[in-house]
């Protein structure tokens, strides 16, 4: 489509930090801006920081009873409150009820999550749509903002591979990982790139608000396409690791033949594909226990609508 659709105002956007217990960069942010907010006040904008999961925080946990950023399911959302049900469930009921409900009216314009990763991801926006036409633009915006320095944008909308994320009560849901970090540690370049990325994006939703358009353009993203797990032996044991020709390379091109994996007796284990990939969340230590190594993407490039804000 050619022009400029009209879009609704965002005018209720809510920052998660904390989704995740032991990443430390969005706790330490909101924390920050929980005692004082006037660094993401913005015009004509209700901004909200908030502790997504509080008891993982105080523990320095990713979570106690459940992963949080996958417990937004239908099926959890409508359990039964007074049911014996693992704390994120009930977390997730009560930010579903304050944020949402999830795809509601009354729902967050937009809601901002923020992670890090141990893996070498650098900035990374991370897209649930590519219909999403105010969070293309958004990016876009960022991505231009922050240049020279890199902001890759991550889309996951796969059926089979797409999670029930925290930020998805929100009409639009960003995710932002900043990395690499460890577990637990703050590092002050991941903290500043964190805060610098949610200014430029505080400041996209101020000037659409105020009327500012936004012209038809193009988003480069890499489309997850699949979950690569580590080589096990037969009794599901881990019997390779990460190869160092990929360790530290995300975003980097692996191609067919390339070096994979390496196996405790030495062997190689090459990537066997028939085209080009873009590996990322390589090594991401809290991916062990969902059995993965790594995630494969695509390189595709988006056309994004120009929007303007519904003259009210
Ligand atoms: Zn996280």
């Amino acid at each position: 489509m050619n022009g400029v659709a009209s879009l609704s105002a965002a005018h209720r956007v809510a920052v998660f930090g904390g989704t995740h217990g032991n990443e430390l960069s969005g706790i330490a942010l909101v924390g920050l801006w929980l005692r004082d907010g006037a660094e993401i006040r913005r015009r004509g904008l209700e901004v909200r920081p908030f502790m997504a999961n509080p008891r993982a925080v105080q523990e320095r946990a990713r979570y106690i009873d459940t992963d949080l950023n996958r417990a937004f399911t239908p099926e959890n959302l409508s359990s039964f409150q007074g049911e014996d049900l693992p704390y994120e469930v009930k977390r997730a009921q009560e930010i579903n009820q304050i944020f949402g409900p999830m795809g509601s009216p009354d729902a967050y314009d937009v809601i901002f999550d923020l992670h890090n990763t141990t893996s070498n991801m650098g900035c990374t926006l991370i897209l649930e749509s590519s219909n999403d036409h105010f969070n293309l633009q958004m990016v876009h915006y960022i991505k231009h903002a922050v240049a020279p320095v890199t902001c890759s944008v991550l889309l996951n909308d796969h059926p089979r591979l797409h999670y029930s994320t925290t930020r998805s009560v929100a009409k639009h849901p960003i995710g932002l990982e900043v990395g690499p970090q460890p577990q637990g540690v703050l590092r002050s370049n991941i903290f500043e790139s964190m805060r610098l990325i949610l200014k430029h994006a505080l400041d996209f939703i101020e000037h659409f608000n105020g009327g500012v358009e936004f012209l038809p353009c193009t988003v480069e993203v890499y489309r997850v396409v699949e979950r690569v797990d580590y080589p096990r032996d037969s009794n599901g044991n881990i019997s390779a690791m990460v190869h160092p020709d990929l360790q530290d390379c995300d975003w980097e091109p692996l191609n067919p033949g390339d070096p994979m994996f390496q196996m405790f007796d030495g062997r190689t284990v090459q990537y066997k594909g028939d085209c080009t990939v873009y590996p990322t969340f390589i090594n991401e230590a809290a991916y062990y226990e969902k059995q993965q190594a790594f995630v494969m993407t695509k390189k595709e490039t988006l056309n994004a609508n120009g929007i303007k804000v519904t003259k009210s």
